[in-house]
């Protein structure tokens, strides 16, 4: 097969811990399988050559400072198809929690007297600045939705996440709902597609995936007061990968 007809793939990151690129350079097999198809042409985690000139490009991380929007621009501007890869570049994930302080006051905290040698903005998933062809969602990003993404990429087919609760999985699953332990869980209004991994494993759902596009809201307050919770009792919980944009959950209900 002639290489130069492959499509050329870029990963690039920007604010993270860089682990969904770990998770997929996990993938082992299944990559020596993806580079039949593709040329990797960049990709700082994994190899040592770079190109500005490719296809597709993966990326990962939040955006934070200025800089941050025009190398994103840039990238948009070059490739074909750009994907969101996990929480951070979906739905800003950890980073946005700075959001709820003065930026004078992150870059004191974290930087000290050297602050002035630092710019910041709020940060923001990559969504939000540029329009994103593919998404993979969840922290770290889930591999069977890269895999699938993947495919769908190389087969030109548009594809739709998952738009339903984590519950839905959980309840195929058959697993005890955490809230009968007395703990909280936010599966009532995070998008689904991670197989309800963390319920099953007797964890709660954290959102990780981020919100499903229309949440029934007054469901997961019904879920709440029968045990005794409030709306208040969860945002904090939410706010953890979910802090872009403002959340709306603590609003009153709908069918009131
Ligand atoms: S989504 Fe999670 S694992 Fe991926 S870069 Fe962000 S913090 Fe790291
Ligand atoms: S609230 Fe959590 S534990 Fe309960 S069914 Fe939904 S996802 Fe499962
Ligand atoms: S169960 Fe919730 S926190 Fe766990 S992977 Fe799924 S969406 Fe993320």
């Amino acid at each position: 097969m002639n290489s130069i007809a492959k499509p050329r793939v870029a990963f690039f990151d920007f604010a993270c811990c860089e682990g969904c690129q770990l998770e997929v350079l996990s993938l082992e097999e299944q990559l020596l399988d993806m580079v039949e198809l593709v040329d990797i042409v960049t990709w700082r985690e994994a190899m040592s050559e770079k190109s500005d000139d490719y296809d597709i490009a993966f990326c990962e991380g939040s955006i934070t400072r200025e800089a941050d929007i025009e190398r994103i621009k840039r990238i948009r501007e070059t490739a074909d198809i750009l994907v969101s890869l996990g929480a951070c570049a979906t739905i800003g994930c950890h980073n946005a929690l700075k959001n709820q302080f003065s930026m004078d006051e992150v870059l004191h905290i974290v930087y000290g007297d050297r602050a002035e040698w630092f710019d910041t903005i709020p940060a923001r998933p990559i969504t939000a600045v540029v329009p994103v062809d593919y998404q993979v969602n969840g922290c770290p990003a889930s591999l069977p939705e890269f895999v699938t993404v993947f495919k769908h990429i190389l087969m030109g087919k548009e594809y739709k996440p998952p738009n339903q609760p984590v519950c839905v999985e959980c309840k195929l699953k058959d697993n005890l709902c955490v809230y009968e332990k007395g703990l909280l869980c936010l599966g009532p209004v995070t998008r689904c597609g991670c197989d309800a991994i963390c319920t099953s494993y007797g964890h709660t759902c954290f959102g990780c995936r981020g919100l499903v596009d229309d949440p029934n809201l007054n469901a997961a307050q019904d879920v709440l007061a029968k045990y005794g919770l409030s709306v208040e009792e969860i945002v904090g919980k939410f706010k953890l990968y979910n802090n872009w944009p403002e959340l709306s959950l603590g609003e009153g209900r709908t069918d009131a």
